[in-house]
């Protein structure tokens, strides 16, 4: 079925549950109240001219506008093009012609970043971009006024013609190996995801998630937003952007029972933690894990001190919708500390040899290929990169190196374009991160390769360290790994830093990092 028919269908049941609650701006939706407002911002949109099939644009950081038109635009068959609030001038004016955009929901601003002039200027090369609406303006007020029932009963026609095959979604992909790619996503990707992700939790009516993940990304929008509304959960936003002490502030006081993140921002809300931050957890009960490997060291630390018993790792990409393996609450907790988890319903997935395309054997490393329901249409206007991605029989390639065991569970060993061959020998930065976790100094660990003229690539660890104003030598480390991994793994050159450089969605950049490191070394 659609969004909108799976919304009204909670809606029914679920009205006077808790939809939404937005921490900065002190508001609260029940499920019918939700979904007035959604119908109004939906009746907004056709008097902005907008029909089935247009492009409209959300550029914001997370903030309750955000969730209103997204389940607007779905209801009336608009396909959402969600811009990352980290663009500046060159990537919104690449988003807004790629995908054809014509009108644009934005804030007026975030942080340093003036969005509404951006819009003005990048609007004689966006010819296609007509209107554009800023959050809390009077234009916004307008598009949000009480609908005529006239109005309603045109929303209500169009919401019924929709087929779940239709487009409604624009993702653009995180951008951690190069450019951003626009994954094309239909009802049916992304509906059936969110619900199924939300059945693997166990949610009812009686949870709330704590969503500090970017909406503009499928871990906020698919696994936080759709995952909530298709099983009549309530959405909790605890403030515009990842803040650790806001997100924990807003689990006690809503007593959330679910929390999301990637490992970063688990590893700084243990770190409050660790500094002694009283704060009481006790309502929670499940949450994810995904979006970058998941260390075994924070997820048992997420286990047992933030009272995240059920706590899953989710695997997958933007293009997949975006989930593929996730572990079961009821698997083992070894397994669900160390593993991505097992092939999600109705969805299918293998692992070969990237060379051959033969299938590999069990416990052998290969890429993930995965294919069925979640896989997206295409990359918006890109038949080339989508042939690339999609084979002739419907398999995704990830570019994701991943192993299987007996049982079907999923280790994922990294990128294919993370992988460092140093003298001949394949190794995976991975297998070194987790390692470098078990140093108590070290509260966070990358591990990339730079060129090196007699081994053609030499591995460089960059470390966070647990007190930053403590120095860590390549000397320690050979020290404390020397006899614990093999000599040729031990990372030649340490690099201690304040920051990763991140993506918006909380990924780290090894390009980033790779360019940084060839100029250190210089
Ligand atoms: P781009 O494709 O633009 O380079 P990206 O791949 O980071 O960026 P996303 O679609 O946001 O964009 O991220 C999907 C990728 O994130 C996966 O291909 C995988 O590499 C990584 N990933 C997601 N979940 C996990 C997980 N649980 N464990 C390890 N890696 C994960
Ligand atoms: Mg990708």
């Amino acid at each position: 079925e659609t969004i909108g028919a799976t919304l009204a269908r909670t809606v029914e049941a679920h009205g006077d549950r808790t939809a939404l609650i937005d921490a900065a701006a002190r508001r609260e939706w029940r499920y019918s109240e939700f979904h007035r407002d959604v119908r109004a911002v939906a009746a907004g949109l056709l008097r902005l001219g907008v029909s089935v099939g247009d492009r409209v644009g959300l550029w914001s950081p997370n903030r309750f506008e955000w969730v209103l038109t997204q389940y607007a635009a779905a209801e009336i068959g608009a396909v959402l093009v969600n811009l990352n609030p980290a663009y500046r001038q060159n990537e919104i004016e690449y988003a807004l012609q790629q995908s054809g955009t014509s009108v644009v929901l934005a804030a007026e601003s975030f942080k340093d970043s003036a969005y509404a002039s951006m819009l003005e200027q990048a609007r004689p090369r966006c010819p296609e971009l007509r209107e554009v609406v800023l959050f809390g303006s009077p234009g916004w007020d307008a598009l949000c006024a009480d609908a005529s029932a006239e109005e309603l009963e045109r929303v209500s026609a169009i919401a019924a013609s929709l087929s779940p095959d239709d487009p409604i979604n624009i993702q653009y992909t995180s951008g951690t190996t190069g450019f951003p790619k626009g994954a094309t996503l239909s009802h049916r990707n992304i509906g059936n995801n969110g619900y199924l992700v939300g059945e693997l939790l166990n949610y009812t009516a009686d949870d709330r998630i704590c969503l500090p993940v970017p909406f503009y990304h499928c871990f906020g929008m698919v696994m936080g937003n759709l995952a909530a509304t298709s099983h009549g959960a309530a959405m909790v936003i605890p403030a515009p952007a990842f803040d650790p002490r806001a997100t924990l502030d807003a689990v006690a006081e809503y007593r959330c029972t679910s929390l999301y993140g990637v490992p970063t921002m688990f590893i700084a809300e243990l770190d409050l933690l660790d500094d002694g931050l009283d704060i009481d957890l006790s309502s929670l009960r499940t949450g994810i894990m995904a979006g970058s490997p998941c260390p075994e060291y924070v997820m048992r630390q997420v286990v047992d001190r933030m009272h995240m018993r059920e706590v899953s790792i989710c695997y997958g990409m933007t293009e997949t919708s975006p989930v593929s393996t996730q572990t079961r609450v009821d698997d083992p907790l070894e397994l669900r500390v160390t593993t991505v988890g097992r092939v999600g319903p109705h969805l299918e997935i293998k692992i070969v040899d990237p060379g051959t395309g033969e299938t590999s054997g069990r416990g052998e490393t290969g890429e993930l290929c995965t294919r069925g329901y979640s896989v997206m249409t295409g990359y918006w206007n890109e038949p080339e990169k989508t042939a690339e991605a999609i084979d002739a029989d419907g398999w995704m390639h990830t570019g994701d190196l991943a192993d299987m065991d007996d049982n079907g569970y999923v280790r994922i060993t990294g990128r294919i374009k993370d992988m460092v061959i140093r003298g001949g020998e394949n190794i995976y930065p991975r297998e070194i991160e987790e390692f470098l976790y078990t140093h108590p100094d070290i509260l966070d660990a990358q591990v990339i390769g730079v060129p090196d003229e007699k081994y053609g690539e030499e591995l460089m660890a960059w470390v966070r360290l647990r007190d930053t104003a403590a120095e860590f030598t390549a000397d320690d480390l050979r020290e404390f790994a020397t006899g614990k991994i093999a000599r040729h793994k031990i990372p030649r050159y340490v690099h201690v830093v304040e920051e990763f450089p991140m993506t918006v969605t909380g990924k780290v950049r090894k390009v980033a990092m790779r360019d940084e490191a060839a100029s250190i070394l210089e």
